[in-house]
């Protein structure tokens, strides 16, 4: 997936023009540094969190036509989205955060434990058993990621559906909450660390934490690819203009 920035530097000397946009590759982290055609050189945090990111990854990977990708990364979104509501919770509970990462480093490499740790902290927050990955769905991710499966683009839509509705209807909870806001603004302040010239923002995802009062039930993940196939395009044909 690609990632299309602009230098803050260009823009702030001549706010008349339409910023022109470079094409990066995303990467497993906050901060983007590159150079732009003036020499500058530019840096920009994208504050996205972790789940968001791997979701958008997924929905470019079906576009693309590597659905085994999209599901490997539409999974890996739901347990980080686990995770962010793991250390949310706790966070909320008057944890202190070394702790919390003390604690999820006996975790972090197995994903069952995690997945028990997130369904009885939600049960114990807010007194609901959470609604987890179906039986279907998980054999057709384990099928894929275990032993090799094809998917079709259809098994595919269902899936990133059913993780869409998994996250989005526990984001709108958990969302409310100091704490995940805290841990959001956290990775946007280790990433500026005394850089200038920093634009930071976030990416249009299709999840999105920063849009609290997003209607998710009326969002329709092929409409949002289809959206997301014509933007990409018109990302293109920008850079095509501005060779
Ligand atoms: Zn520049």
């Amino acid at each position: 997936m690609k990632l299309f920035l602009s230098c803050n530097e260009c823009s702030l000397l001549d706010e008349t023009e339409y910023p022109e946009f470079y094409e990066i590759q995303i990467l497993d982290l906050h901060k983007y540094e590159f150079t732009c055609k003036n020499g500058h050189k530019a840096v920009s945090i994208i504050d996205n969190p972790k789940f968001e990111m791997l979701f958008q990854v997924g929905a470019n990977a079906i576009i693309d036509g590597y659905y085994r990708e999209a599901i490997s990364s539409f999974a890996s979104s739901l347990e980080r989205f686990y995770e962010i509501c793991i250390k949310t919770i706790l966070s909320s509970s008057k944890i202190e955060n070394n702790t919390i990462e003390k604690s999820w480093k006996e975790i972090s490499n197995q994903s069952e434990r995690q997945l028990g740790a997130f369904t009885m902290l939600w049960l114990n927050f807010y007194h609901e058993i959470p609604e987890l990955l179906s039986n279907k769905m998980t054999t057709l991710r384990n099928e894929v990621i275990h032993k090799g499966k094809i998917p079709s683009r259809k098994e595919t839509i269902n899936f990133g559906k059913e993780v869409f509705r998994l996250i989005t209807t526990k984001l709108q909870k958990i969302i409310k909450e100091d704490s995940y806001k805290w841990l959001i603004s956290k990775c946007e302040q280790v990433a500026m660390n005394g850089s200038e010239f920093i634009a930071t923002g976030c990416i249009q995802t299709i999840i999105s934490s920063k849009f609290i009062d997003k209607n998710y039930d009326s969002v329709d993940l092929e409409k949002e690819i289809e959206r997301l196939q014509e933007l990409r395009a018109l990302q293109k044909r920008q850079l095509a203009n501005n060779p």
